[in-house]
């Protein structure tokens, strides 16, 4: 038992800190580097005092110093909620280009495994449905989403080199719509702001005329297959999300039937370059990771939910 020791950058984000809980689970030492730009130290505070994790304050686009033996590295540091990386382009670019290029270097000098966040936005909006891994995807690199999305896709491209060039172990993950307990309130994303609209009686705004689709995976899920994915040994990137695809209008009135909120919906202008539909095809987690999605949406609606009721 704690023989190794993983580095989880954008640890304390929501993401990030469900990841270092896990890998404490399994036995694994947990050094968190977060610069705290949409990350929340509450998300990463119950393990403070613990042994056998440590907290950096750190922004990763630049020179990451990590002292001792690291064997996984896990690159989770982005903003990645279509408002922060539209007010943050900079920096969204910044931590995908640069911040993966310290990440590999760090993996490279320390002869760590690492593990790459990516995302279905590299399909952008995409004319294959659902996406499979083998889709190069549909993405207008000078629109408004580009800045995320392009990262990613130069993300995941430096990494098949680092593996291809230096021979470094290396995992992607594309991550399709997540949620769960420490999202953000105010982070934009759909499912944050229905709920909180909904529990405070306020209109629900959904985009355009909310024939678009998502899919949405629970945290609990999303994690293990990230986790089963670091320790198989695929290389090529594996999408991990929950095929269960339902329209944005239909979400909205979901969230309104499980609050029990007498809210209404109002439609509201389409941003940019929205994607259309989205929907994994997670065959090859199921066949190379034996892994699937098991908690389905109105439990994982419900934890949720109680999760956000306790932040007002
Ligand atoms: N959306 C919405 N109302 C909101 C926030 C988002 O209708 O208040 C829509 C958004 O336009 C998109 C979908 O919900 O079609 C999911 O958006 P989210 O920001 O959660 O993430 P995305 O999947 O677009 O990255």
């Amino acid at each position: 038992m704690f023989d190794k020791t993983a580095v989880v950058t954008g640890g304390s984000g929501f993401l990030g800190s469900h990841l270092c809980d896990r890998l404490l689970e399994e036995g694994i030492k947990v050094i968190c580097i977060d610069n705290l730009l949409t990350g929340n130290i509450k998300n990463t505070e119950h393990l403070f005092g613990n042994e056998n994790f440590s907290f950096i304050k750190h922004d990763v686009t630049n020179y990451i110093h990590v002292p001792g033996k690291v064997d996984y590295i896990l690159h989770f540091a982005s903003p990645a909620s279509p408002i922060d990386y539209l007010k943050l382009p900079i920096q969204t670019l910044k931590v995908g280009s640069l911040g993966t290029h310290k990440v590999l270097g760090l993996a490279k000098d320390k002869g760590a495994r690492v593990l790459i966040a990516s995302t279905s936005e590299v399909y952008g909006d995409p004319a294959i449905h659902p996406q499979k891994e083998d889709y190069w995807g549909n993405v207008n690199p000078i629109g408004p989403r580009g800045v995320y999305d392009e990262a990613k896709r130069f993300q995941e491209a430096i990494t098949m080199a680092y593996h291809r060039y230096h021979g470094l172990e290396t995992r992607i993950v594309r991550i399709f719509n997540t949620y769960g307990p420490r999202m953000r309130l105010n982070d934009g994303r759909a499912l944050p702001a229905f709920v909180s609209q909904a529990l405070n009686g306020q209109d629900i705004t959904v985009f355009g005329d909310g024939s678009q689709t998502r899919s949405f995976c629970y945290v609990s899920d999303l994690i293990d297959g990230i986790f089963k994915l670091l320790m198989s040994g695929e290389t090529d990137p594996v999408n991990i999300g929950n095929p269960a695809e339902i329209t944005i209008k239909q979400f909205a009135e979901e969230v309104i039937k499980i609050t029990g909120s007498k809210s209404k919906i109002v439609y509201k202008e389409l941003p940019e370059d929205d994607p259309k539909v989205r929907q994994p095809d997670i065959t090859k987690a199921k066949t190379t990771l034996g892994w699937e999605p098991k908690v389905d949406r109105s439990e994982g609606l419900r934890i949720t939910i109680d999760y956000f009721k306790r932040q007002f």
